[in-house]
């Protein structure tokens, strides 16, 4: 049997990363740099993944959905500073 699980919160990272790029040009959005911010992200964030279940989660963290989405911003912003000072994508070898 398997269970469909989704990472709630990876949704809630690709929904920003996209709203931020179309406010913010000087974000590089090349493979490498979108997967360092994804990844960056998620790592400082607990893993929260779920079947549809995200009123379950909020209750777990006791955090309303705003307080959630508020949290991952905040990680999300980390991430694209490391990001833009230090990008990966000039690293081929
Ligand atoms: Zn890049």
């Amino acid at each position: 049997m398997t269970a469909m699980f989704e990472n709630y919160i990876e949704k809630i990272v690709r929904d920003k990363l996209a709203d931020l790029f179309k406010k913010d040009k000087l974000i590089c959005q090349c493979d490498n740099c979108m997967q360092d911010m994804l990844t960056l992200t998620l790592n400082k964030l607990p893993p929260m993944y779920v079947s549809s279940n995200i009123g379950h989660i909020m209750t777990m963290f006791n955090l309303s959905h705003d307080q959630l989405t508020a949290r991952v911003t905040v990680e999300i912003l980390k991430a694209v500073e490391l990001v833009k000072k230090s990008p990966r994508h000039g690293e081929k070898k």
